[in-house]
């Protein structure tokens, strides 16, 4: 069959036809257990716990089409699906490359959780190749990155860091939540496994919480087993709502993709703006990275407002159409400042040291009109 495009994709993939009854829409499976055949092993039990009910398998399947993968599974939540796959990866004396720019919450999982479980990390800059082989260890196992880094969108040498984790036999584990499947597919480029926040892009309208880890069956099948002990498993109503979210997960990100960059040009022109951080605009340190590895620019970006914190202030109290809240990837724009909800548990010295000033305002681009936004924008900008 020839190889079939995103849009395609997340209509089709995973669909069962005809479906049960002839539906669709694949329906519900609420129950918590269905029966098998005496002698069935544990894992294969069919059960919401172990993941194995159909309403879960289908979504598994939808899943992993979206990243060309062999297999996919889904978590409760994003932080399920990165603790998953550290805890199936690592063992007790393992060493982990990590990028030193990774979403908050994965960075104090490392901070706080993995002298307990026995590993060891070392932060490197994705940017930099000679600091990823000063940091190698024999113990290393595995290397850790994001596709786009937030908040500044920084976008690593992924080719150049799957080569090197490939010469160096680590397995490389890959955030893709900011790319989303439809800019970046890690798979293809050799990356061993792909998690994402769900919660995010994929469904797409701020109304549930999920994870997913993608990859080789054989890899697959070990974090299934890992979530079945631990027990994150995803709700199949939320799986539900996922599936249907996944369904315009191609027309919403090009959408994005596209208002993101007029916007991000509009306001790159504008007084009141000092810098704009966006990988689609050719001004930005990584433009030649993300142009050579991924097929669009993504919906965030970030911006410094001049008149540094009661300027951005503000603009939130001055724009219309946006939110302000933190979080990402739903069909509504949303502003937030960084230095006072992602990041605000680092040190301002950390934070200065990072790039992320009180004056950064990052925005995840929703699907509203690119001209409404560019107006609604320009209007609070002239006012703060
Ligand atoms: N990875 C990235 C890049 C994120 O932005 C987030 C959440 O903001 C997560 C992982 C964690 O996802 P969740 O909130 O679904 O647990």
């Amino acid at each position: 069959m020839a190889k079939r495009r995103m849009e395609t994709l997340a209509v089709h993939a995973g669909e069962r036809r005809p479906g049960p009854e002839g539906s669709l829409v694949f329906p519900i499976y609420q129950g918590t257990v269905f029966s098998v055949p005496q002698g069935t092993s544990y894992h294969d039990i069919r059960y919401i716990r172990l993941n194995s009910t159909p309403s879960q398998v289908y979504l598994h399947d939808k899943l992993a089409a979206l990243e060309g993968a062999e297999a996919a599974v889904a978590t409760a939540s994003g932080m399920a699906a990165m603790t998953t796959a550290l805890m199936t990866l690592l063992s007790p004396g393992d060493h982990l490359l990590a990028a030193d720019c990774l979403y908050g919450g994965t960075h104090d999982f490392l901070t706080h959780d993995s002298a307990r479980h026995g590993w060891s990390y070392t932060f490197v800059d994705p940017a930099r190749p000679e600091a990823w082989a000063a940091a190698k260890r024999p113990e290393t196992k595995a290397f850790l990155v994001e596709t786009i880094a937030n908040p500044l969108m920084r976008v690593p040498r992924l080719d150049e860091l799957q080569a090197f984790a490939r010469r160096e036999g680590l397995l490389t584990v890959i955030d893709n939540t900011f790319a989303s499947p439809v800019n970046f597919n890690p798979l293809a480029l050799g990356y061993d496994l792909v998690f994402h926040s769900a919660t995010k892009y994929l469904n797409g309208h701020s109304d549930l919480v999920a994870g997913c880890l993608m990859g080789r069956k054989e890899l697959i099948d070990r974090m299934r087993r890992t979530l079945n002990h631990y027990g994150a498993s995803l709700d199949p109503h939320a799986g539900f709502l996922l599936a249907r979210g996944i369904k315009t997960l191609a027309l919403r990100v090009r959408a994005q993709n596209a208002s993101a960059l007029a916007l991000a040009r509009a306001l790159a022109s504008h007084p009141q703006v000092a810098a704009v951080n966006y990988p689609g605009l050719e001004d930005h340190p990584d433009h030649d990275a993300a142009q050579r590895l991924l097929s669009g620019f993504g919906g965030m970006f970030s911006f410094r407002i001049k008149g540094g914190e009661p300027a951005a202030l503000r603009f939130f109290q001055g724009v219309t159409i946006p939110y302000v809240a933190p979080s990402l990837g739903g069909v509504e724009t949303l502003v937030t400042r960084p230095a006072a909800t992602s990041h605000a548990g680092m040190s301002p010295e950390d934070r200065a040291r990072m790039g992320i000033t009180d004056d950064l305002v990052r925005v995840s681009v929703g699907i509203e009109d690119a001209d409404d936004l560019i107006a609604d924008f320009r209007t609070a900008l002239d006012g703060a």
